[in-house]
């Protein structure tokens, strides 16, 4: 089974006087297709650690390994390519364009790759379909709720059918029965589609339903549970100490 890998991460932010270690030699593995909850105390470096597995950002140091490639031995374009083809994001704050239509917030991953028209109008009802919100196609995004704004987000984010997916606490500008249905629509999502999910959470319950637990303490991988067996529930997936 192919996995996703980080080796020997490392990112520092600021002057070299004065620098501030985000991400600190982390390096694990974890399978695709599954579902991954970065934890850990504000400022720990889980949103770095996002970034750099998502290649929004380059590490000083290590890898990331996705489809057996060093995705930042490629060159800016392809980096931009490869994002914009197996990468979804979803963001805390929606981040969708309130003037726009549904279709057109959605039809942006797909307009940046140039899918044609009618291709991209099927995949467009297609991710809105998932999210339950095909009967609002033509709605101007500014409209809809918080929750609403949550699953137009993702239709956007599902829209290439990614390879992973990356959710920034999702819910946290949610009240709690609407972030009960975003979170569910992720793992059905997971499910259908079979994108990995990484979730970077402060919320437990969260946390829990995934199967692989990674918890980061200034800037360090603190360690890796994988809870998708009891077989391995105490074990470690690859923490990559062992020997590398
Ligand atoms: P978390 O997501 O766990 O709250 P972050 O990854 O956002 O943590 O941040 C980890 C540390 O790195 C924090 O101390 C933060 O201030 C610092 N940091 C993050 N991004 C930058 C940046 N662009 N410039 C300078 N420092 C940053």
């Amino acid at each position: 089974m192919s996995v996703i890998r980080v080796k020997h991460a490392t990112k520092s932010y600021g002057p070299r006087h004065n620098r501030f270690t985000a991400i600190d030699d982390v390096t694990f593995e974890v399978p695709e297709g599954s579902t991954v909850a970065i934890v850990g105390k504000s400022g720990s470096g889980k949103s770095t650690l996002m970034h750099l597995i998502s290649g929004l950002d380059r590490p000083d140091d290590g890898e990331v390994i996705i489809e057996g490639k060093n995705i930042f031995k490629l060159r800016g374009k392809e980096l931009d390519q490869f994002r914009n083809r197996h990468i979804g994001f979803i963001f805390q704050s929606f981040f969708v364009e309130a003037n726009e239509s549904l279709y057109q917030n959605v039809s942006l991953p797909l307009e940046i790759r140039q899918t044609i028209y009618n291709k991209r109008r099927e995949k467009i009802l297609w991710a809105l379909e998932r999210v339950d919100m095909q009967d609002k196609v033509n709605v101007r995004a500014g409209k809809l709720s918080g929750g609403e704004k949550q699953r137009l987000a993702i239709a956007r984010a599902i829209v290439n059918e990614p390879k992973i997916i990356f959710a920034d606490e999702p819910t946290g500008n949610l009240d709690s029965a609407t972030g009960a249905k975003v979170v569910n629509l992720l793992f059905e999502l997971n499910k259908q589609i079979g994108s990995t999910l990484f979730v970077v959470t402060h919320d437990h319950e969260l946390a829990a339903r995934c199967q692989i637990l990674i918890q980061l303490k200034d800037g360090k991988l603190v360690s890796i549970k994988d809870t998708s067996s009891a077989k391995n529930s105490k074990q470690a997936v690859t923490t990559g100490k062992e020997g590398e």
